[in-house]
């Protein structure tokens, strides 16, 4: 399943830590494992391997109840594994009715990590088959019981299922965010991308129900039923994900006041830089500090970038005035006047800065980042 975008499963029992990861379990799956268990005790382990006791065939599907249980945890963590090392921190792992969910804070900020991320739970699957392949045929070659390699061949075929079903390019499914992560790196726009990858999602899961339902009335009743479920679930997922990404035209129209980053206290300039460093640390937001003139006004403006232009040594004796650029250089925006507007006169994708102004004085900063960030959900 795909990492982080399941977020309706509350009520699980807590199993434990694997990796700093807290490990859950939902009621559902000891369902799904009571279920699993009786299949393949009376079942598939007594059509892979006869004339064994039923005892042999019980403690065979208990074994692979927790293999089953194993191979969901193992792609969870696969996801988690690479999320950390990419800085996105695991709140922590679920394992519920259809699978196991990775919920993740957030997402990764650049494509080739969501790529990364959304790749290493199906590439855990593909490894874990390989390890019970080995040991189905080494146990083979040994003699061993036929019960534990009829088991191990089927949590071959298990994690396989695993692996190809969640590459499925149905977003939110992982080969869906392999996708989406791709269109984003074409496009460089995350929500066109997730718009475009959660409708194909949308139009798979029909597809998939529509199959289903064919099942149903003409094939096997139990797959059916369970694909039918879950076509529905991937269905609902994807469309939620899709309205989410959708266009907000109407952002802009909205003032730009509402954009404005605060300006800190103005300084005077005979301070040091170091009372300069102190006033950004405070305000982690503010990218300019007015410099009042020496008859009390703001006449000029430091960066936060120019700091960085002082050694630290020099920090406590060089003036700010040394620092200061004049505030006429900068374009004025009226707190009124509308996004729409604002990009119209002084453009987009480029870096620029703008003060805020309505007549009376300076209110604040308009930052071309904060603009671009409002234009992305206005139209991807
Ligand atoms: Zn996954």
């Amino acid at each position: 399943m795909g990492p982080g975008t399941l977020r309706s499963v509350r009520t699980h029992l807590r199993l434990g830590r694997l990796l700093g990861v807290p490990i859950g379990i939902n009621w559902g799956v000891l369902l799904v494992s009571v279920l699993l268990a009786i299949s393949l005790a009376r079942v598939s382990l007594p059509s892979i391997a006869p004339r064994y006791p039923s005892s042999a065939y019980w403690f065979g599907a208990v074994l692979g109840v927790v293999g089953f249980l194993v191979s969901l945890v193992g792609h969870e963590l696969g996801h988690s594994y690479v999320a950390k090392r990419n800085g996105v921190h695991v709140v922590e792992i679920t394992l519920w009715l259809f699978g196991g969910v990775a919920k993740l804070e957030g997402d990764a900020d650049d494509a080739g990590a969501e790529f990364r991320i959304a790749a290493a739970g199906p590439a855990m699957s593909f490894v874990m088959s390989g390890v019970a392949a080995g040991c189905a045929w080494c146990i083979d070659a040994l003699d061993g019981s036929r019960v534990l390699v009829g088991l191990l061949v089927w949590l071959t075929a298990i994690n396989i299922v695993l692996a190809v079903s969640n590459l499925l390019p149905a977003f939110p499914l992982d080969g869906g965010r392999m996708l989406r992560a791709v269109l984003w790196r074409r496009s460089g726009r995350k929500r066109k991308a997730t718009r475009a990858a959660s409708l194909i999602g949308q139009v798979l899961a029909a597809i998939m129900t529509a199959g289903a339902i064919g099942l149903l009335i003409w094939g096997d009743r139990w797959s059916g039923a369970w694909i039918l479920a879950l076509g529905l679930f991937l269905f609902v997922a994807a469309r939620s994900q899709w309205q989410d990404a959708a266009d907000r035209p109407e952002l802009l129209d909205h003032p730009v006041g509402e954009l404005q980053r605060a300006l800190p206290a103005a300084l005077a300039p005979q301070l040091p830089v170091r009372e300069l460093e102190r006033v950004f640390d405070a305000h982690p937001r503010a990218v300019l500090v007015p410099v009042l003139d020496d008859r009390g006004a703001v006449g000029s403006l430091v960066t936060r970038e120019s700091v960085q232009r002082i050694p630290p040594a020099h920090r406590g004796a060089v003036p700010i005035r040394s620092l200061s650029e004049p505030i006429m250089a900068l374009p004025r925006v009226h707190p009124d006047e509308t996004v729409k507007s604002v990009v119209g006169r002084l453009g987009r994708g480029r870096s620029w800065w703008a003060l805020v102004a309505d007549g009376h004085g300076v209110e604040g900063v308009l930052c071309s980042e904060d603009v671009d960030e409002v234009l992305d959900v206005a139209m991807s």
